[in-house]
This record gives structure tokens, sequence and C-alpha cells, in this order.
């Protein structure tokens, strides 16, 4: 079973890393692939740039062989819709599953993704919690979410899609937005994201300024 864990990573911090290392485990994953978005359609432009976000994502992932990078997102031009990630990823792994997997608060917006009753076609959904993102019955996708919810994480090798699992992870109340913020103002975030990560922001000075795009080549150094 392969896991997807799609964002912005803007930037990666440990409120992806160890919920995607938790489920991975627990799911017994073959691998947990983070996804890195290009051009998120739902919301605004990322502050660093496609290949910092990428490097920062490396950066994290490089002492866990569990996680892995899928940056087809970034190298694909055009919007990043998840239904046409998905369905390259499909053709690729045959009727192996996969496994989308969100934070409760997308729970609140999926109805807004593009094609988003497709997605069960090609995967199942795994939602983790998320603190403060209790997923609500409200939600305008729930009566989907609650016709597909699957009894038992073993449900998901049955099939190849189209089931949702609701999971539980260890609750980390971290956000990029937080720590982006807490640079612009000259805080320091350390122990929200990975030192290597942090070290590599600053000496690039990717969130100096908020809500200004990083400058030309920051991603391409320091490798
Ligand atoms: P931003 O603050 O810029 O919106 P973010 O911290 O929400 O960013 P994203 O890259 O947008 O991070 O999130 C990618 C995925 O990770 C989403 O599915 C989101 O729900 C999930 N996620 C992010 N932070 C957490 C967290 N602390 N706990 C659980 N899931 C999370």
């Amino acid at each position: 079973m392969i896991g997807i864990f799609g964002g912005t990573f803007d930037p990666v911090h440990f409120g992806h890393l160890r919920p995607a290392l938790e489920l991975a485990e627990a799911l017994r994953l073959d691998e947990m692939r983070l996804l890195p978005a290009g051009r998120p359609p739902h919301r605004d432009p990322p502050v660093a740039p496609p290949e910092a976000r990428r490097h920062m994502v490396e950066l994290a992932i490089e002492p866990e062989p569990t996680l892995q990078l899928d940056d087809r997102e970034l190298r694909r031009p055009g919007p990043s819709w998840m239904v046409d990630t998905l369905t390259e990823l499909r053709a690729e792994v045959g009727d192996r599953p996969l496994l989308l997997v969100v934070g409760s608060d997308a729970v609140t917006s999926l109805h807004h993704w593009h094609r988003w009753r497709e997605l069960f076609r090609l995967a199942h959904l795994v939602v983790a919690g998320r603190p403060g993102w209790e997923p609500s019955p409200q939600a305008p996708a729930w009566a989907e979410l609650e016709e597909r919810r699957l009894a038992s994480a073993e449900a998901l090798a049955e099939r190849p899609a189209g089931g949702v699992l609701f999971r539980a992870v260890t609750p980390l109340e971290i956000s990029s937005t937080a720590i982006r913020r807490l640079l612009a103002e000259g805080g320091n975030p350390r122990y929200l994201l990975p030192e290597t990560v942090l070290q590599w922001i600053r000496r690039h000075r990717i969130y100096d300024r908020p809500g200004q795009p990083a400058s030309g080549t920051a991603g391409q150094e320091g490798r």
C-alpha cells in the first residue's frame, strides 16, 4: 500500500512528519510519499518557491527511509489538481491500494477540491486528527465520507480505493503559518520543525518578510 501526503510544506514541520511516519507504521504501508503541491488552486500561493519547498522536504526526510518525496506536482505545469495527480499515480501502481492522507482540517473544505468525488475512485482517504479541527458533520462532504467509512484499517488492503478511515495521531498543534509568522517577526521556531530545515531557512532568509515570495534561486543552493 502506498500513502500520499500532499501539502504546500511552506515549510514542512513536525505536524506533517510525525503523522506521516505514524500512519506509515500503523497502517503497514510500503511507502509514504510527501507530495509538495505545485500551484495549489484553493489557497494563496506559497511564500517559498517550489524548489525551496522541495528541498526542505528532502532535508526533513533524509534520516527516515520510510518517508519519500514525490515531486511530480512541482514538475507539472498548471494548477495542481489532486485528481490529476492520483490519476497519474493510479496508472503507475496498477491495483495496489493508494491512500490519500489529509489532516482533519481538510474535511471542511474537501467539497471545494476539483472533481472531489472522483478521488474515491482513485484512492482511499485517510483523515489524520489535527488539534482544533474535529471533523464536523456540518461539512458538505460529510455524507459521502460517512457512507464510505471503513470499520477497520485492515479493510484498506481489501480494495484499491474508495474507503475512508479516520485515524488519531500524536496531536501536534503546529502550522506552517505560525512558523512563517515567527520567522518574519524574528522569533524562534526551533523544535517545531527539523533543525536542518530551520538552519537552511535561516541561511537563505526564506521567510524574512511576511507575504513576500523569496527571491529566485534559493531552492538551488546549499545542497
Ligand atoms: P499553512 O499554515 O501554510 O496552511 P499547514 O501547516 O496547514 O500550512 P499544509 O502544508 O497546508 O500545512 O498541510 C499539508 C497537510 O498536512 C494537510 O492535509 C494538513 O491537514 C496536514 N497537516 C498540517 N499540519 C498538521 C498538523 N499539525 N497535524 C495534522 N495534520 C497536519
